[in-house]
């Protein structure tokens, strides 16, 4: 469970969870989510995880989406070909669409 942004409870679960390919080579791991919670708020969800020599770094940010765009999202999350080729254009022409500036870091609840 993580802190959702929109009623500040720990509610916000990641609903579906895909590995794609690392854009950057530094990458281990690239996921990318569906996130919500029970308030209403939907969103996409990104971790990323590099190690460069002995430090590790982990990116967990995420999205709010619209519910057209969300539904989108939970398509294409089904499609590895078509997500891998939507990751690699940043989600451009995709029906999902993102507000990149919405940006916030996903919170773990303790
Ligand atoms: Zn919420």
């Amino acid at each position: 469970m993580f802190i959702c942004p929109k009623c500040s409870e720990n509610t916000l679960l990641i609903e579906k969870s895909v590995q794609v390919t690392p854009l950057n080579p530094m990458s281990n791991d690239e996921l990318v989510q569906a996130i919500s919670c029970p308030c209403g708020f939907t969103g996409l969800g990104l971790y990323k995880e590099s190690s460069a020599g002995a430090s590790e770094s982990i990116n967990h940010d995420g999205y709010e989406l619209s519910e057209q765009s969300y539904h989108a999202l939970l398509e294409i999350l089904n499609n590895p070909q078509e997500l891998a080729k939507i990751y690699a254009t940043s989600f451009a022409d995709s029906p999902v669409e993102v507000n990149w500036r919405g940006i916030f870091g996903l919170k773990r609840a303790s």
